[in-house]
């Protein structure tokens, strides 16, 4: 059997991330684009596993790293794997579900890589929570 189309691919990505990046958890909805399917491993192919929805600042800003340094212990770490961990145990919502922290070295590495908090993102994820569009509600744990 070959492989299914990219378009194939690209549907199972987003219905299984419900139309929200995995990394920064941001809503197509809210930002009127279409997410990315970003390789998590660049190089290691098309297979699901290798693959999540990204916003394009995510995307983007990740490229084809596969660590970073986590400014509190001052090491290289590997960035988030949406596939192999869970968002909770990396990152937690502050300041009114408008702050990533990340809470471990995955997740503190993971948050600057990313740009996860810039400062535009921020003050949108603001209004999105005063417009009741922020966070889904099973992110409000
Ligand atoms: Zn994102």
């Amino acid at each position: 059997m070959s492989d299914p189309p990219w378009q194939t691919i690209k549907k199972l990505a987003h219905d299984r991330a419900r139309g929200r990046c995995e990394y920064c958890q941001t809503d197509e909805i809210n930002i009127g684009q279409s997410m990315h399917v970003e390789h998590i491993r660049p190089g290691e192919g098309d297979d699901s596993d290798n693959l999540c929805l990204a916003c394009p600042n995510c995307n983007l800003s990740k490229a084809a790293a596969v660590t970073a340094v986590d400014p509190e212990i001052g090491q290289e770490v590997p960035l988030f794997h949406p596939r192999l961990q869970k968002w909770a145990d990396h990152f937690a919502w502050e300041d009114d579900y408008t702050l990533i922290r990340g809470i471990t070295p995955i997740g503190r590495a993971t948050v600057i890589r990313l740009k996860m908090n810039r400062p535009r993102i921020k003050l949108s994820r603001r209004r999105w929570v005063q417009a009741g569009l922020h966070p889904a509600s099973e992110m409000k744990g």
